[in-house]
């Protein structure tokens, strides 16, 4: 038996279907999954004598009195009374025939929002009902539910389409297919999906209507489980395509790496090595690698993308390192120069500022195989063409969004080889949140910081004791130390930050006399930014002042005051990245966030957790819980992870269960796999910008 298409559907015409085009709406399917986001319950009639303001309720009485009133504009005001009260109703929006439909002894049956007017109670246009036969009209045992809609689309039409569609989906199971073996879903104690349609559509009366709107519901949590589920399967088969691809076998032990390690100023923590381990491990295969390695600011990643990149060139292949920001781009620069130079190599650069000649050259020669490139992320989209690229490493991933760092993905897969990829991510990502994300890549945690570093020392001031702040960075720099002086604007042009910065720099060069005060922002050229951070660097210059420029991956390890102001405005994430610019040396190091007083509950819950702890993991954890899923990945703007009814912070205890449910479905119902991805995803390869 075939289901029916909409169309079929009583009603349906080819305008409400353009309608519900608009929603998405194209099948059954589709429309059974069009959540109400409230409800109303109809079930009752309260007695008018027992309203009180701000109640929604449905009351039933005889209108005692109607009469259009002009005021401003003209009215239409009926009493109604049921022997307990009366309440006014009014409405601005009138026929003629409704002042005769609701004359004087008409009973009415009202759904409304009460509120206190000038005749005591009264219900601005409410829904209503005319009561005309005896004996009285049956009341509805079920809460009736309000639907997301578009102009032209009333709740009545909702109400007879879902009528339909749930009509259909009690007559033939395909119209909407239990993809849940029962076993699974008992040992879940999940319900069939056909029950939590039923009951989301048309919740009996009784039924706890703030768990369904916050959608916390059993009957939503059974979709919210499928979705999530359907989520992680579909990264997995991403990455599981990506897998069966041949990657270059990189299993010889370069002499380079031995060379590279002797030369550096510092031993190896076991974290690191352990994780070096893991990635040459992987190199070895034939298949592309797929890492992720985790670390919290300072851990020292850079040196263990190098150990990765050494890996590959003593093989014969082309590393590209890709960071998000210039300047943090610029800094793996100098680090390799630095590096390379004993080994007599040097690194290749490439950004979207390099132009004309330059570009033509550094072209060529990637073309032509250089061991190793450095750039933006835009290297990986514009289309350049490696030699032998067999590794990319892509530093910073979490400010990127998911979206893109699958194109890269897709990008290092033209040649016939398919690269190896390493992400590097300075934010911790909750386990929770990984699990979905980042579903199918293999992780390595570097979980331990370089002995000998103290935890930063981290206060909130209030801005109208800037006076202390500038006097204790001036003893600072007495001592020799340097510091960061970190200007904020959020959601402001490059430009009015680059303002704001100048003028901050201006007032702290005036209020210190002998301390020299640098400046960098987004708007200056790469040349005069990298000017600016080698003085910083060599000590020319004490106090650093910033935009949010310098929030990832910059590293003077001398610096060991932090100023951040407006901290009250940043997220968790961004003020642990910026707090982990210093305490990067032996000396102990301090943190002052500013802020702008009053200011709200959440923004001094952040500022406490970064004065208690330093910990990125728990950091993370708790951003997820005050901000939401969306911006702890920075995936906002790129439309993934965009749930139709999961949502990562409420759902986290569901997050939990997704691995092995997972692993068991893709072991025992791969049929029931490609489904669940089909009805929640669609195509998943959209995700890869294919
Ligand atoms: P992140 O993980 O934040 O990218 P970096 O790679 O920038 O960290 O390293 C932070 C600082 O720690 C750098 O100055 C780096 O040279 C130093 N570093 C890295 N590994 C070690 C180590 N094992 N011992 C001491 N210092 C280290
Ligand atoms: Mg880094």
């Amino acid at each position: 038996m075939t289901v029916p298409a909409l169309r079929e559907l009583h009603g349906v015409g080819p305008q409400l279907a353009a309608s519900l085009g608009q929603l998405d709406i194209h099948t059954v399917q589709d429309l059974l999954f069009h959540l109400p986001f409230r409800y109303e319950d109809r079930t009752r009639i309260h007695p008018i004598g027992s309203l009180y303001p701000g109640a929604q309720v449905q009351v039933e009485g005889e209108v005692q009195h109607s009469a259009i009133v002009r005021a401003r504009r003209s009215m239409l005001v009926i009493v109604l009374s049921d022997g307990t009260g009366h309440i006014t109703l009014r409405f601005f929006h009138f026929r003629a025939a409704q002042k005769q439909q609701l004359s004087r002894g008409t009973r009415l049956r009202c759904y409304g929002e009460v509120r206190t007017g000038f005749q005591g109670l009264e219900m601005v246009h409410p829904s209503y009902k005319r009561i005309l036969n005896e004996p009285d009209e049956a009341l509805s045992d079920r809460l009736t539910p309000v639907y997301p809609s578009v102009e032209g689309l009333g709740q009545a039409r909702w109400l007879k389409l879902s009528d339909q569609a749930l009509a259909l989906l009690e007559q033939h199971s395909l119209v909407l297919e239990e993809l849940l073996p029962e076993d699974l879903r008992g040992k879940l104690r999940m319900m069939s999906l056909e029950a939590a349609i039923h009951y989301i559509h048309r919740p009996p009366a009784g039924a706890d209507v703030a768990a369904l709107v916050e959608r916390r519901h059993p009957a939503q949590q059974r979709l919210a489980l499928e979705e999530l589920l359907a989520h992680n399967l579909s990264m997995q088969q991403l990455h599981q395509r990506q897998r069966r691809f041949r990657a270059p076998v990189m299993d010889r032990i370069s002499v380079l790496e031995g060379d590279f390690i002797r030369h550096l100023p510092f031993s190896l923590t076991a974290a690191q090595e352990r994780v070096i381990d893991e990635i040459h491990r992987d190199l070895a295969l034939r298949h592309p690698m797929q890492r992720l390695v985790q670390g919290d600011v300072g851990s020292g990643k850079t040196v263990v993308a190098a150990m990765a990149a050494l890996r590959a060139m003593g093989n014969g292949y082309q590393t590209a390192i890709t960071a998000p920001t210039e300047l943090l781009a610029e800094q793996h620069l100098r680090s390799f120069t630095e590096w390379l130079k004993p080994m007599n190599m040097k690194p290749t650069w490439l950004s979207g500022k390099v132009t004309g000649k330059a570009r033509q050259a550094a072209l060529k020669a990637i073309r032509e195989g250089v061991p190793l490139v450095i750039g933006t992320h835009a290297l990986m989209q514009e289309g350049v063409q490696f030699g032998q690229l067999g590794l990319v490493i892509v530093d910073e991933q979490h400010r990127f969004g998911v979206h893109q760092r699958l194109s890269l993905l897709d990008k290092a897969s033209e040649t016939s080889l398919h690269a190896h990829q390493l992400i590097m991510t300075a934010t911790p990502i909750p386990r929770t949140l990984a699990m979905t994300a980042y579903a199918g890549l293999e992780t390595s945690v570097i979980g331990e910081l370089p002995p000998g570093r103290k935890p930063v020392t981290t206060v909130a001031i209030s801005n109208s004791r800037r006076n202390e702040v500038i006097a204790r960075v001036a003893a600072a720099c007495a001592q020799g130390k340097q510091a960061y002086w970190v200007c904020t604007l959020i959601e402001e042009s490059d430009v009015v930050q680059a303002q704001a910065a100048q003028d901050v720099a201006l007032e702290l060069q005036t209020g210190l006399s002998g301390v020299c005060v640098g400046l960098i922002h987004g708007r200056m050229k790469a040349v005069d930014k990298q000017e600016i951070m080698d003085r910083f660097k060599q000590g020319g210059i004490q106090l650093l002042v910033a935009t949010t420029v310098i929030e990832v991956g910059v590293d003077v390890p001398n610096a060991s005051l932090m100023i951040i102001e407006n901290a009250e405005r940043l997220g968790l994430a961004q003020l642990h990245q910026l707090r982990g610019r210093v305490g990067r040396g032996e000396q102990q190091a301090s943190c002052v966030l500013m802020y702008n007083p009053p200011i709200g509950p959440l923004a001094r819950q952040r500022l406490d957790i970064l004065r208690k702890t330093s910990d990125g993991f728990q950091i993370a954890e708790k951003d997820l819980e005050l901000r939401g899923p969306g911006e702890v990945l920075g995936t906002r703007q790129t439309g993934m992870l965009q749930f139709r009814v999961a949502d990562l912070a409420r759902d986290r205890h569901l997050l939990e269960q997704i691995p092995p449910v997972a692993d068991r479905l893709s072991r025992e119902n791969p049929e029931q796999v490609e489904k669940l991805v089909r009805r929640w995803i669609g195509d998943s390869t959209r995700f890869a910008g294919v």
